[in-house]
């Protein structure tokens, strides 16, 4: 069962070969998956380990270094939950 916790107001990882910073505000996330489906390299996914305030599993990145910052995934994400800064 997925423990319920408090997060860090923003959870980020950054791509230091591309200097770009991936970040979520998982509060936001209702875990509605459109951003994984958006992302060409495959590497968001719902956390199935974690549950956010409002009851829902947030997405995360899984690999940050293969990140492009094609900002798909920002797009998509209908809370405007996914920050990208290059
Ligand atoms: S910016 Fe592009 S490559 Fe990076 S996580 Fe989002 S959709 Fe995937
Ligand atoms: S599109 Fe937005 S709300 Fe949906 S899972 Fe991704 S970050 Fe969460």
């Amino acid at each position: 069962m997925p423990q319920s916790f408090d997060f860090p107001k923003q959870t980020q990882q950054e791509n230091k070969n591309h200097m770009i910073h991936w970040s979520i505000q998982a509060e936001y996330c209702k875990g509605c998956g459109l951003c994984v489906d958006a992302c060409p390299k495959q590497i968001l996914r719902i956390d199935p380990d974690t549950i956010n305030q409002k009851g829902h599993s947030p997405a995360q990145i899984t690999n940050a270094s293969r990140c492009t910052g094609c900002g798909f995934c920002a797009l998509m994400c209908p809370d405007c939950a996914i920050t990208i800064v290059k």
